[in-house]
């Protein structure tokens, strides 16, 4: 038998939060953000799943050509555009949209010659101080893109949101009146929300919005889960216990022995370590189910293992059924008892656990209508 670790990936729930995307912002175009493996769910099981999606975006142009290779035709952002002049060959041959944010890549878009013109998304930097240039260069670098034969015809424009998953806060309107006011008198397309801006701020929807959390069922929003607003979660994280044992009090758990028994009790061995990406900082009572029973994790996280408090299912055997996060356990719970994100979780999983997709949590458990990536 193998290790029993497995990360199943519902497909239905991707199509249904797809939708959920589209019931928030009627009427927009989607880029459903895929990027780093589609937030760890497998890139092309997750892009077969939104199919229905008007675009996808992603961070390497590795990525869209795995997409492109799968034979995905709608249009692929390059939410970073490219690192290098090098890369500009395959974007116009694959006709891969870029996100241009610096001036030496206007500066290396026109100095090649390519064999098709580029689709280019001109990013501001409206308040997040991270990517793109200021607000009130947006005419000029419009004007200077519009004129190199390499890009077409219109431009578009996008900026990131900071601080959407605030619905009260003032960095969402002020990033707003940024770009409003830079793209007067332009007439162009943008894009602009990420998960947050969909559910929360409808001024923010713009042409094309850009959803990644929401698409894998998880909440952006602090102290939400996913299910609070519509979405279902798309992973599932399942071990097995392979050993359970009796232990004494006034015994210590695992590495360093940082948590110590408070009675005679029944302690279970799961399957599933920070090898895995299970995060190693999950404390002491970090929530883990076993057979459908919330139980604390104890002790140390190890590499391939962690620890279990079975006092509340005293009756658990080696064998039984672990979930550290998804159906029943959301992992914005997880995520948050471990001081981290579920984007975290969900995108550190490591590539020794094998992804099932399926349709229908249990229905890929059974292995009936499931095949491994
Ligand atoms: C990752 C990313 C998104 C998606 O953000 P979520 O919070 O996951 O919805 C949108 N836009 C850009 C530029 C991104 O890098």
């Amino acid at each position: 038998m193998s290790r029993p670790l497995r990360a199943f990936v519902d497909a239905s729930a991707l199509a249904h939060n797809l939708r959920r995307v589209r019931e928030a912002a009627p009427g927009r175009r989607v880029i459903a953000i895929v990027k780093a493996d589609a937030y760890g769910h497998g890139l092309l099981a997750a892009a077969d799943a939104l199919a229905g999606a008007d675009a996808f975006g992603v961070a390497a142009l590795e990525e869209a050509l795995r997409l492109r290779a799968h034979g995905v035709r709608v249009p692929l952002v390059l939410l970073e555009g490219f690192f290098e002049v090098g890369e500009l060959e395959a974007i116009a041959h694959h006709g891969v949209d870029v996100a241009i944010h610096h001036p030496w890549q206007v500066e290396a878009l026109e100095s090649v010659r390519l064999e098709a013109p580029v689709r280019v998304w001109v990013k501001l930097d409206t308040g997040m101080l991270r990517l793109g240039f200021a607000p009130g260069q947006a005419r000029a670098v419009c004007d200077r893109l519009q004129a190199s034969p390499n890009v077409a015809s219109p431009v578009r424009f996008m900026t990131h949101l900071a601080a959407a998953d605030d619905p009260a806060g003032p960095g969402t309107p002020r990033q707003l009146a940024r770009l409003g006011a830079a793209l007067s008198g332009l007439e162009a397309e943008a894009s602009v929300a990420n998960s947050a801006g969909v559910l929360a701020w409808p001024e923010s929807h713009a042409q094309w919005v850009r959803p990644g959390i929401m698409l894998y069922g998880a909440s952006p929003f602090p102290g939400r889960v996913g299910a609070q607003d519509g979405l279902r979660p798309v992973m599932t994280l399942e071990t097995r216990l392979i050993a359970v044992s009796r232990a004494v009090a006034g015994e210590a758990v695992g590495y360093s022995g940082t948590w110590v028994c408070p009675e005679d009790m029944p302690l279970g061995v799961a399957a599933v370590g920070y090898g895995d990406g299970y995060p190693r900082h999950a404390p002491s009572g970090t929530p883990v189910l076993v057979n459908g029973v919330r139980v604390p994790l104890v002790g140390r996280v190890s590499m391939d293992m962690v620890t279990l408090d079975l006092r509340p299912v005293p009756d658990a055997r080696s064998g039984d059924r672990v979930i550290l996060w998804g159906e029943g356990l959301p992992v914005e719970e997880v995520a948050a008892a471990a001081g981290t994100i579920s984007y975290q979780l969900l995108c550190g999983l490591t590539t020794r656990v094998p992804r099932v997709v399926g349709t229908g949590h249990r229905l890929a458990t059974s292995g009936t209508a499931s095949h491994a990536l």
